[in-house]
């Protein structure tokens, strides 16, 4: 163990301090201002931001455990969603005071972001002063938004807006149109030439006229990953040519004035302001040429795309954004009212669509580490002389390593191990000799490895030695389940312990997820440039628990996740700030194995049935005592009502 350690780590550990940890995890550039490190070296978590109040994550999730609360867990601050929702509308406030904007902001969350109840109905309530309304890009998203959405008393303000994307047929926009009489204000945007008909059609039938927006392919494009969203080839909008199509056909029923918005998307997590921006030019131009054409122009839908620094970089990279919430809101205010003063005609009411911005911070999931696998590097033994010479080498190659040569030998250890293995492939070694190499070059790299860490220059062939060397920390948790976009789409989030930030994190990891899938891994991590394939982690305890933190998951992550190898939802709670702490709001216990199983059709009670029937014939055939007979039948029995994940003493 202690010899272990020799070859690696050189630094000593009490050196180490919480601004090193606070570094090495960029906390501060993806965490501010909701996340920090406190003097005991666990994060902590300020759910109302610069408004104060904080709580110790590790203290939290300890008095969750003792609730009986196991982990995986997913923590949601709602004071966090409340925050975003209060900065984003003050960013748009400001600009539009800034600017002198003739006109209001009223954003709506896109349902598809996450769906999830609690959620959905804290954000309606936390939106409410600033009618932040919803959008629904399906039947079901379209149900949960009719249910959930408050209409305005008559006395009150104009209400939260409704804005209906996505696909839609004959019920889909009956439902839109008649919601009018409810007291909503749904906006049904048309995505598709088809749709055109059947909302005349609808509205003619039901004698109820709709308020009406287009979705505009813009030839403007988002890059990187959700790049494909615009432009001509865009799965859903109209072109140019169909947009006057459309004018004209609603002009014929005589419905132009039913026509009132302009909407686009030009994709998720817009890394570039200068994307945004052309956008924005490129849309009010078309705004302005539909009021021209008679439409009675009153909403731009600036659509979704607001970024989250994932790597706290602050640049274009895909997994950050170069600008700020208020460059972005200053950016639309300014570019509309400029588009609207050149053609003298009045501002819109602006609207966005922002989910990942709105959703991604206020959850947390904290997952365990179960056991790690570390590539041995013990300090070898001298070879003797009468050892083979392809092992003296070996050895001779490792005493030899230093801070000139280290790059060299790297290349010498590299290729005396495969003609060990050659060797031995022709009989000419024997195992314990295979094995006596494989180790002496282990100790090579783990020596090389250590030099090349202090250099500030790491020669290309040996960047591979870090991911070589890494250990592999196995993790109570499925990234198909609760991280899809990391295994989809190469999604960064950060990740980080929760404690022991005081310690040094001597150890480079990757971590290997519970399901028997080699892709179940995280071995991309954030950094200031571009990603590191390791992330510092510490040496598991004996007996002590190790929790990570995977942060900024909140949009899009949950109802993507599936059930491969059968791991179910994690177990989810809702927090809340009160003035002596915290308050636990709701707990929503994940899948337990029975609720996994009956997903893909087996049912608990003729599986126990099934069970029974074969111990019984056990039993018979005297294959089984009495004894270990109930012993199975109750821990089956006991596992179906259980988690789906490992359980580990707290
Ligand atoms: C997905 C989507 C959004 C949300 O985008 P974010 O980048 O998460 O803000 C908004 N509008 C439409 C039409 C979408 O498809």
């Amino acid at each position: 163990m202690s010899s272990e350690k020799q070859i690696l780590s050189s630094e000593s550990e009490s050196s180490w301090t919480i601004e090193d940890s606070e570094n090495l995890y960029r906390i501060e550039g993806w965490g501010d201002p909701y996340f920090g490190i406190n003097a005991a070296g666990h994060v902590t978590v300020s759910p109302r931001g610069d408004r104060g109040g904080s709580l110790d994550l590790l203290e939290l999730v300890q008095a969750l455990r003792q609730r009986n609360i196991g982990l995986p867990l997913l923590l949601r601050f709602s004071d966090i969603l409340e925050d975003r929702i209060e900065r984003l509308n003050a960013c748009f406030a400001k600009a539009i005071a800034r600017y002198g904007y003739n006109g209001t902001y009223r954003g709506v969350f896109p349902v598809k972001c996450n769906q999830q109840r609690h959620l959905i109905a804290d954000l309606i309530q936390f939106g409410q002063p600033h009618q932040f309304g919803l959008e629904a890009g399906s039947k079901p998203e379209l149900l949960i938004a009719l249910a959930m959405l408050t209409t305005p008393s008559s006395t009150t303000l104009p209400g939260p807006l409704l804005i209906c994307n996505g696909y839609k047929d004959r019920g889909y926009i009956e439902t839109a149109i008649l919601a009018r009489r409810l007291g909503h204000t749904p906006i049904i945007v048309l995505e598709q030439p088809e749709e055109v008909s059947l909302v005349i059609q609808a509205s003619q039938t039901l004698g109820v006229s709709p308020i009406l927006g287009i979705r505009a392919k813009l030839s403007a494009q988002g890059v990187g990953r959700w790049g494909t969203s615009a432009g001509d080839r865009a799965k859903f909008g109209l072109t140019i040519p169909e947009i006057l199509a459309a004018v004209a056909q609603l002009r014929q029923a005589g419905m132009l004035d039913a026509l009132q918005l302009l909407h686009f998307h030009i994709g998720s997590q817009i890394s570039a302001i200068s994307v945004i921006k052309d956008a924005l030019r490129e849309a009010g131009q078309i705004y302005g040429e539909l009021v021209r054409l008679g439409a009675n122009m009153a909403y731009l839908d600036v659509g979704g795309g607001l970024g989250v620094d994932y790597d706290g970089s602050k640049t274009n990279f895909h997994a950050s954004k170069n600008y700020s919430m208020q460059n972005y809101a200053s950016d639309v205010v300014a570019e509309i009212k400029e588009a609207c003063a050149e053609r003298n005609i009045p501002v819109p009411t602006l609207i966005s669509e922002s989910g990942r911005a709105i959703a991604s911070h206020q959850s947390v999931l904290i997952f365990d580490v179960l056991g790690t696998s570390n590539v041995p590097t013990r300090i070898p033994e001298a070879a003797e002389s009468q050892e083979h010479l392809i092992i003296r080498n070996l050895y001779e190659t490792y005493q030899g390593i230093d801070v000139h040569n280290y790059q060299e030998a790297y290349n010498d250890a590299l290729q005396f191990k495969n003609e060990a293995i050659s060797l031995f492939n022709f009989g000419y070694l024997g195992l314990q000799e295979r094995g006596r190499a494989e180790s002496l070059f282990w100790a090579c790299c783990a020596k090389i490895l250590a030099i090349a860490r202090q250099q500030d220059y790491v020669p290309d062939d040996l960047e591979d030695l870090e991911k070589i060397m890494a250990s592999i920390y196995y993790i109570n948790l499925s990234v198909f389940q609760s991280v899809p976009d990391s295994w989809a789409i190469d999604q960064l989030f950060p990740i980080m312990p929760i404690h022991r930030l005081d310690q040094e994190p001597t150890e480079r990891g990757i971590l290997a997820d519970l399901t028997c899938d080699s892709d179940g891994k995280i071995d991309q991590f954030i950094d200031l440039r571009d990603v590191k394939s390791v992330l510092e982690l510490h040496a598991l305890e004996a007996g002590q628990p190790y929790y990570l933190g995977l942060f900024l998951n909140g949009a899009y992550q949950e109802i993507m996740g599936n059930l491969h190898n059968l791991f179910g939802d994690t177990n989810a709670v809702h927090i809340r700030l009160t003035p002596k702490g915290y308050q636990i709001e709701h707990l929503v216990r994940g899948d337990t194995m029975q609720e996994v199983l009956s997903y893909v059709q087996y049912e608990a009670t003729s599986l126990l049935e099934n069970i029974r029937r074969r111990t019984e014939q056990a039993l018979a055939e005297q294959q089984i005592t009495l004894e270990e007979a109930q012993h199975f039948l109750e821990n089956y029995e006991r596992s179906l009502r259980s988690y789906t994940y490992l359980v580990n003493p707290a």
